[in-house]
């Protein structure tokens, strides 16, 4: 019999091709008078339309989004908030400018108006992270969740096809640990089997033509989907792998996320039967963890994390780090089992 608790996050979306030319209307019923516009130094020059868009209502651009926030970046953008007066935050890029936005926001309490350009999916969750010496903590708070998300997938085409590939893996581990984490529910689950499904449906077209604007589109409302499962469940072995081997060992982060998700899903295989079902339809193919290796492989993505730069001799230190606290994952996590898993994923093996 059915019996869970699922609390949805209140976030307003708009979705389509072109539907950036509504933000001035949504900064208006968002009540902002002056959005602080946030990107990465990559990314200056959409940070500096989207401010033209914005007219009056444009407080200014802070430019110096970097991966992970680290905390100085963070403290230069509040300071930057409070220097010009902002009442709002307009983010434009990938999972680090929404994540800066979300850094200023956990203290200022100020509304974001996020514009995702990859699919990270950080624009649908409370969750936020800051990185000081090193060390990246994350957290929940409701206050950081974008209060108005505008994806435009004409925004994504832009995107380098091994980007695209690693970013979207990114989000297709979202939706696989939500489908067997400890609070899991029906209509998640649903959700997280329906981003797997449009990822792998539409992936194959944007690698081939990344300006094919109907695949973009599938493959970004995959990213929401995805983002909407990582906000509302807690993540899994995966996550807490790839938070290692990104934070210790500074591997990059969609890559690690490609190349370790087969190897995790193999390894969770017989705890989550129901789970590896959906995964497996939603890829359209017979085995989730092989269905997962293939498409990557197809799309031409990284499968080892040697290539990635990690060193044979740090394999056992991070299969010591991951088991060193204990989190919940369908079945039991044994460092004799990280080790082999971390193996096989640095080898670049199928998955077993
Ligand atoms: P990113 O935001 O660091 O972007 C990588 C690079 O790609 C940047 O230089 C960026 O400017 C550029 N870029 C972005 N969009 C582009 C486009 N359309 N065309 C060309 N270049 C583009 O990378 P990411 O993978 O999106 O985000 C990774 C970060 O997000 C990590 O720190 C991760 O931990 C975090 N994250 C957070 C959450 C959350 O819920 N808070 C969820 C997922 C990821």
């Amino acid at each position: 019999m059915l019996d869970f608790i699922y609390d949805i996050l209140p976030s307003r979306v708009i979705f389509g091709a072109g539907s950036l030319d509504r933000l001035p209307e949504e900064i208006e019923r968002l009540g902002a008078k002056r959005a602080l516009v946030l990107s990465t130094p990559e990314q200056r020059e959409q940070g500096a339309d989207l401010a033209n868009r914005l007219g009056a209502r444009a407080a200014g651009v802070f430019d110096r989004a970097v991966m992970h926030v680290p905390t100085e970046i963070a403290q230069a953008a509040r300071d930057e908030a409070a220097r010009v007066g902002a009442d709002c935050c307009v983010s434009i890029g990938g999972g680090s400018t929404t994540d800066l936005a979300k850094a200023v926001a956990l203290v200022s309490k100020l509304p974001i108006l996020a514009v995702p350009t990859t699919y990270a999916g950080s624009e649908m969750t409370p969750i936020w992270g800051l990185t000081e010496g090193g060390v990246k903590k994350t957290g929940r708070d409701p206050r950081v969740l974008p209060k108005t998300v505008i994806y435009d997938p004409t925004l994504t085409v832009s995107i380098p096809p091994q980007f695209s590939a690693t970013s979207a893996f990114n989000a297709i581990a979202h939706c696989v640990e939500a489908l067997y984490a400890k609070e899991a529910n029906p209509i998640i689950s649903m959700i997280a089997e329906e981003g797997i499904r449009a990822f792998a449906r539409s992936l194959p077209y944007v690698i081939k033509d990344p300006t094919h604007l109907d695949a973009r589109s599938d493959v970004l409302c995959g990213a929401c989907l995805g983002g909407i499962s990582l906000g509302a469940v807690g993540m899994a072995l995966h996550h807490k792998l790839c938070h290692t081997l990104v934070g210790t060992f500074n591997l990059p982060h969609a890559e690690t996320h490609t190349v370790v998700l087969p190897h995790a899903v193999a390894y969770n295989a017989p705890a989550a039967p129901e789970a590896m079902g959906r995964i497996a339809r939603g890829l359209a193919a017979p085995s989730a963890a092989r269905g997962l290796y293939d498409l990557a492989a197809s799309l031409g993505a990284p499968l080892s994390l040697e290539a990635l730069g990690l060193k044979a001799s740090d394999l056992e230190r991070a299969a010591d780090l991951a088991v060193r606290n204990p989190y919940y994952n369908p079945r039991p996590v044994t460092r004799e089992g990280v080790l082999a898993l971390l193996d096989d994923a640095f080898a670049g093996r199928p998955p077993r």
